[in-house]
């Protein structure tokens, strides 16, 4: 190529396809953050490989001592208060409890220093929760800190700076965790790109929720990109551009510009009905992950809370939240949403969610091996019943000032329902003893989300009020495809017929006992899969708030009668290919406005 100026050639403009994970255009500098992730499973070791192991455990201990106090040296001597903190780290990082105690359980149990540090860590937990003087408790947390830099050095994790980032850019990273995600509620960050996760994984769920343009699944693009680059990143198409021509950043600024426009044509249907051209009414509700989004939630009339993912309001304190707040917190949602019903689950943590403080007894949550099949949502609940106690009474509690419904996440078989039904029990016995008021009726409900329960569907109805179907685990358990692995997710397919036979299963069962069907998996605002839920018949249809307006569009543009015909249409498929292909034809035709030329 010929550059006429006599001026050096820009770098060479580039473009890379991943997942469009959460829409919206951004055109921005890149803050480049970290290379790869590793997380540590638990492993055996033999006996000759122990004296490296417990080298190894020592060697990171050595570099978190040597970072802090490196750490500490930057630090101006006036901040007195900030020095002892890091004074007491630093002396932390080599107290006999956290040292001597995993080179011992190294030695002992012939397990992997993280593991051992984090069985260690549990112990001492265990000795902190028996102390009263919430002083002294909190040191736990100095400890627990301390404990992280060392595990975090051992698993090869680098430190993610994502606060104070005090100018505009787009991040680009290997991988967040969703919790990450919430931390990027800042004017700064534009949008973010990593090079993990698919459309279902809770990174992609938070960063919609939060209105943040995300592209997920860009292999290497820690490589490719360096912090200062600008780019281009396109949410909805999952396109980034790197070093964007002037042509390019102009024409993705105008899309930018169409892209608003349509949003305010759809403001239009926020005020009116959620029903067919034929009157058939579906309940259009919406998914939330922190109460303060309850103003988003009003602003795009929802007719109230589908799903409440409760686990994010637990990761985002410093401390496991008492009873009073969390009854506080369900309360509020049920009385300003009154009369619609607000959908509350309990703690659905594991998987692809963790927390350090929700660790529990010995077991690292997420550093097991196979965590989306393991201590996950409600089998965590039932190992750690005073937990779940807590949360039950707050919910109980707060079922007294309006229409809550209690939504149990993952359940797989009929016994663990019981199991869960008796701590039910246990828990109404002890606030009726305590005078505090609940619905003794109020109504409990089941996520359908694992493949047997779809299975027994028809006994698990007659058990609960209401189904709430989740598809991004179900689509996950029963393709056996990882919603959060880049890898495998071009074979992560919400409209394959095994999937759309078990909506419809679940729905029959349902309704042959007399109870309604929600449908809160990202599936419920897409509006591709959307007339196919509806034609499924599901009764309600869960959703991120702002894709409220769009499909309350496709719903008024729908008659059931068309709308069973596809439902029956698309389940005698051979596979996914085949409903797309389908559709393509199908929604031109019947929503000419939405998907017409
Ligand atoms: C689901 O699995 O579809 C669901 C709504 O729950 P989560 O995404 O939180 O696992
Ligand atoms: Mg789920």
């Amino acid at each position: 190529m010929k550059h006429c100026s006599g001026q050096p050639a820009g770098p060479e403009p580039r473009t890379f396809y991943g997942i469009g994970a959460s829409g919206g255009i951004v055109v921005g500098r890149a803050l480049v953050l970290m290379r790869r992730t590793r997380r540590a499973g638990w492993y055996h070791l033999p006996p000759e490989q122990i004296d490296r192991e417990v080298d190894r455990f020592r060697t990171a201990v050595d570099q978190a001592e040597a970072e802090l106090k490196e750490f500490r040296s930057q630090l101006a001597e006036d901040l007195a208060d900030s020095l002892s903190i890091i004074d007491s780290h630093i002396l932390m990082v080599r107290d006999r409890m956290i040292l001597d105690r995993t080179v011992e359980i190294i030695r002992t149990k012939q397990i992997n220093a993280e593991w051992a540090l984090a069985r260690a860590l549990g112990r001492i937990k265990k000795k902190f929760d028996r102390i009263d003087d919430p002083y002294l408790k909190d040191r736990y947390n100095d400890i627990k800190y301390v404990a992280d830099r060392v595990f975090g050095l051992l698993s090869g994790r680098e430190m993610t700076p994502l606060s104070g980032i005090d100018e505009p850019v787009i991040i680009v990273a290997h991988e967040f965790s969703p919790e990450d995600t919430m931390g990027m509620r800042s004017e700064n960050v534009l949008g973010f790109v990593c090079e993990s996760g698919g459309v279902t994984s809770h990174t992609a769920i938070v960063a919609r929720s939060l209105g943040i343009p995300a592209v997920l699944g860009l292999e290497h693009i820690t490589r490719e990109c360096v912090t200062g680059d600008r780019i281009i990143l396109d949410g909805f198409s999952g396109r980034v551009y790197l070093h964007p021509t002037p042509d390019q950043q102009k024409q993705y600024l105008e899309y930018e510009r169409q892209h608003r426009d349509f949003s305010q044509e759809l403001a239009f249907y926020i005020h009116l009905g959620s029903e067919t051209l034929d009157g058939h009414r579906v309940r259009l509700a919406a998914n939330i992950e922190m109460p303060d989004e309850l103003d988003t939630v009003l602003r795009y009339g929802a007719e109230g809370i589908g799903l409440f993912r409760t686990e994010f309001d637990y990761f985002h304190r410093e401390q496991v939240p008492d009873e009073e707040m969390l009854y506080a917190t369900y309360r509020d949602l049920v009385t300003t949403l009154a009369p619609h019903p607000v959908t509350i689950r309990t703690l659905d943590t594991g998987g692809d969610k963790f927390s350090g403080h929700l660790c529990t007894s010995g077991v690292r949550l997420g550093q097991e091996r196979n965590p989306a099949l393991g201590l996950r949502s409600i089998r965590l609940s039932l190992r750690e019943p005073s937990l779940f106690k807590v949360q039950l009474s707050a919910l109980l509690r707060a079922s007294a000032h309006g229409r809550l419904r209690i939504l149990m996440p993952m359940i797989s078989s009929l016994c663990e329902l019981r199991r869960v039904k008796d701590i039910f029990a246990q828990v109404m016995e002890e606030l009726k003893r305590n005078r505090l008021p609940f619905n003794p009726r109020v109504e409990v409900g089941i996520m359908v989300e694992v493949p047997s329960a779809v299975i027994m569907a028809d006994t698990l109805a007659a058990e609960v009020d209401f189904f709430s179907i989740g598809t991004n685990d179900l689509i996950q358990y029963s393709l056996a495809i990882d919603r959060g692995n880049e890898y495998v997710a071009h074979m992560y397919e919400p409209l394959h017929p095994a999937v759309l036979r078990m909506i419809r299963q679940t729905v029959e069962a349902a309704h042959s006992r007399g109870i309604e069907v929600s449908l809160c998996g990202e599936m419920a605002g897409d509006v591709v899969t959307v007339p196919v839920l509806l034609g499924l018949g599901v009764d309600e249809l869960s959703m991120r708030p702002s894709a409220l307006p769009f499909v309350k569009r496709i719903l008024r543009h729908s008659c059931s009668k068309q709308l069973r015909e596809l439902g029956n249409r698309v389940l005698q498929c051979g596979d996914g290919g085949e409903v797309r292909n389908f559709l393509t034809s199908y929604l031109p035709k019947y929503y000419p406005e939405e998907f017409g030329q």
